[in-house]
């Protein structure tokens, strides 16, 4: 579906003729008519579609993942509580980064095909509710309702990370449209190689463990959720 220069497009150029707009955030083009028809399903069962993030650029993404391997902005273990991460290793450092943040170019948000939800009804109630991203309000928190709903009902959607396959920890709030697959299987572990090697990955911290890395990364936290 998409070739080599296509998917860098993508990727790295916020303003790449994929995408479209919807509740100020963009998403991939040819899925719109598919986050429509969830919205209107969502309603009908009482729950309103919240999108906490859609698209992501490699640069947002960079951004984030830097400022995890700086300490600017918290590293959570698997029970989402704060890690102290100044005793750590670069390497230990950049898998605990990494059951939380995807590395920079290995996002399924950069395809614009994933959406991060919340129920916006419940938002509207509550205005100053600060939406965490942590498994409790998907559990049993605010947002119950909502996964409950998504994890058998979702037409053209799945949620990717359900089970914790031993890479990205579960995240109740994603979901993948089906689109996904194919971008997923255009991005081949050589893409990813060629990237790791160029220019446009000079400024990611911790890339030297990345090389070292990579076909663990491609593997166990990139592609096996293509299947799930
Ligand atoms: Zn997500």
């Amino acid at each position: 579906m998409l070739n080599k220069k296509e998917l860098i497009d993508l990727i790295f150029n916020e303003d790449n003729a994929y995408l479209t707009d919807f509740q100020n955030h963009k998403v991939f083009n040819s899925i719109l008519s598919d986050v429509l028809y969830l919205e209107e399903d969502l309603r009908q069962n009482n729950l309103e579609l919240h999108i906490l993030s859609a698209y992501r650029s490699f640069n947002s993404q960079q951004s984030i993942w830097n400022q995890k391997v700086l300490g600017q902005r918290d590293v959570l273990d698997e029970r989402s509580k704060k890690i102290d991460i100044r005793n750590l290793t670069n390497e230990e450092l950049f898998f605990k980064i990494l059951n939380w943040s995807a590395f920079p170019t290995l996002s399924r948000h950069h395809f614009g095909t994933e959406l991060d939800i919340a129920d916006g009804i419940y938002l509207q109630e509550n205005p100053r509710y600060q939406c965490q991203m942590i498994d409790s309000e998907y559990l049993t928190g605010p947002f119950k309702n909502l996964f409950q709903y998504t994890k058998s009902n979702l037409k053209n959607f799945y949620h990717p990370y359900q089970k914790d396959l031993g890479g990205i920890k579960p995240e109740p709030w994603h979901i993948s449209n089906n689109i996904s697959k194919e971008i997923i299987s255009d991005f081949t572990y050589e893409i990813f190689l060629d990237f790791l090697n160029s220019d446009l990955l000079k400024d990611i911290l911790l890339l030297d463990i990345a090389k070292k890395n990579s076909k663990l990364l491609y593997h166990q936290y990139f592609l096996p959720r293509l299947n799930v």
